[in-house]
């Protein structure tokens, strides 16, 4: 039995280092390079193949159990594999890897410094090197690390209930509450409401241009409706970047519009505004990034979008909190996000307790259990932050995001050169997803020009895009096709409602270059048509997973 455990003297760490190794040979098995998933040979729904499971009598050797383990590595979509572009799907570096599971051998527990160490000063100190990232004072200002950008989100809803009414903590809620956020909002800003007992159909969301930003003027009116009903508002969440379009709202003018509310109210408590920024953080590496000399060679489309991102994101510093996932832009393993607050009291506050002085924070006082909301807390989120920051620093970063930006200006400029192939998403974002549609024929109508298609013609534009996705998905499952693309359903509502879904393609590896993006059109342009051959009998058969539906309503 001791055998499993680390030796007093650690002087079995290779035992560890060769059970890596172990589970490595035997994930293998299902590698395929060429296949940006894992071989997939499982058949039949979970109940069937929980038939394996029970809890043994007798334990198992290590051998048979990373066998049972190495089963379930079928199917895995790996994120580091350049042909994997789902979905903010980041590959963590390998460092930061390594020492978020190292640091679980001796005491994995950040709930106190006098526990594990002076290893909670990574907290600290990612702390810092945030609010220098954003321009705050890291003296007064402070942060937690949590369960997921979800919980940041939570985090910025119990903070703004505690402004309305500090005695909530031991009361509850007393007050009509209601919060805001837009229609391109994540779906937590609501769902956070349900978990806190506000109700998630008090969040309001706003409506949005095209661009994905909020109506200010709206937002101002239903603020009017809200407040002089005698409502409280708890949360105002302004968009740091949303996961497709990578919206980023105006967080000044929303800050100033809250500001001009707490006087014509004259409301006793201000309204939080917080910044859901757990992708679009990112971009303020680029804020020493000198885009004259420009030393990445962004192109000149990828520095416009970067800069005006940057302008955007810079705005954070005027609102009272915001969160940062390190699990997603950050390029961490999982779990690894950061909630900020301008104002640590409010941190404090959830534990009834005193700020510490920065001055005074020592060895033995720093005790984030007394007040975070997990009791036990995971050290490897914020060592694994902490290794990212500094192996990266800002231009490690600017290279990291300036690199995706270049292959997907690539990726934009080689898909707009085939005319069955049309790219949607250029002028009304500036990310660096692609949003695409594949025409039926050469002299289809643009996408944009839809609404002279009649119903019956509609359906079959929009079927016609789900059944080339379908087909590349069976084609990535018989393995002619390394890229996993996304399927983004009802993704653009046309003007008499209908909705039309579209093919999203999100690179987040380092190793998708110009050179695969250019390959990645020429492939696409290939299998499609493959696909011309036989688009009418179509019907898939093999799938790595069931798809999605079509959707036409
Ligand atoms: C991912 C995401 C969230 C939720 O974060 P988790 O880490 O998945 O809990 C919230 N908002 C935005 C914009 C996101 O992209």
């Amino acid at each position: 039995m001791k055998d499993y455990f680390l030796d007093p003297d650690s002087m079995n760490i290779d035992l560890i280092l060769n059970l890596m190794r172990e589970l490595h040979e035997k994930f293998g098995r299902y590698f395929d390079l060429e296949n940006p998933r894992m071989r997939n040979e499982i058949d039949g729904n979970y109940a069937s193949i929980l038939e394996r499971e029970a809890l043994p009598e007798e334990g198992s050797t290590v051998n048979a159990v990373f066998e049972d383990l190495a089963f379930y590595a079928q199917g895995i979509l790996k994120w580091n594999h350049h042909g994997a572009m789902i979905n903010v799907n980041p590959p963590p570096t390998l460092p930061s890897v390594a020492a978020a599971s190292y640091v679980s051998l001796y005491n994995g527990n950040g709930a106190q410094d006098i526990s594990c160490g002076y290893l909670l000063t990574t907290e600290l100190a990612v702390v810092k090197m945030i609010c220098q990232l954003v321009g705050a004072d890291h003296k007064t200002a402070g942060g937690i690390f949590t369960f997921g950008g979800k919980s940041t989100i939570l985090h910025a809803l119990k903070h703004g209930i505690q402004r309305i009414n500090p005695k909530a903590i031991d009361y509850g809620i007393k007050d009509e509450i209601v919060t805001f956020s837009s229609k391109q909002g994540h779906p937590c800003h609501s769902e956070v409401g349900g978990w806190l007992g506000i109700g998630e159909k008090n969040c309001l969301h706003i409506s949005t241009d095209k661009k994905g930003i909020i109506d200010l003027s709206e937002l101002e009116q239903e603020l009017d409706g809200a407040l002089s009903d005698n409502k409280k508002v708890a949360l105002i969440t302004a968009n740091g970047g949303t996961t497709i379009q990578m919206t980023i709202d105006p967080i000044r003018a929303i800050v100033n519009l809250r500001d001009k509310m707490v006087l014509k109210y004259h409301l006793d408590y201000i309204p939080r505004v917080h910044v859901d920024s757990v992708i679009g953080w990112v971009y303020l590496f680029f804020k020493n990034y000198d885009f004259k000399k420009n030393y990445l060679e962004l192109s000149e489309t990828a520095a416009a979008k970067i800069q005006r991102q940057l302008w955007r994101i810079e705005e954070i510093k005027y609102a009272d909190s915001f969160g940062v996932d390190f699990h997603k832009t950050g390029f961490c393993p999982y779990s690894s996000s950061l909630y900020m607050t301008f104002d640590k009291s409010e941190i404090y506050a959830q534990g009834k307790q005193q700020p510490i002085a920065y001055e005074e924070l020592e060895y033995g006082n720093y005790s984030p259990f007394q007040y975070t909301l997990e009791l036990s807390r995971p050290l490897n989120g914020m060592v694994a932050a902490y290794t990212n920051l500094k192996l990266l620093g800002y231009r490690g970063y600017q290279k990291l995001i300036g690199q995706l930006y270049n292959a997907s200006e690539c990726l934009k400029s080689a898909l707009a050169k085939e005319t069955r192939f049309q790219v949607i998403n250029t002028d009304n974002s500036d990310s660096f997803v692609t949003l695409f549609i594949v025409k039926e024929h050469v002299d289809a109508p643009s996408f944009f020009k839809l609404d002279s298609l009649n119903k019956g013609e509609l359906h079959n534009f929009g079927l016609y895009i789900q059944k080339f996705y379908l087909y590349l998905l069976e084609q990535q499952k018989i393995g002619n096709c390394w890229f996993a693309l996304d399927y983004s359903s009802g993704y653009q509502v046309l003007s008499n409602g209908i909705k039309i879904g579209v093919l999203k393609i999100y690179p987040m590896s380092p190793y998708f270059t110009c050179e695969k993006a250019i390959q990645m059109v020429e492939d696409l342009k290939a299998l499609l048509a493959e696909f011309d051959k036989i688009s009418h009998s179509f019907k898939i058969k093999e799938v790595p997973h069931k798809p999605r539906p079509f959707v036409f309503r």
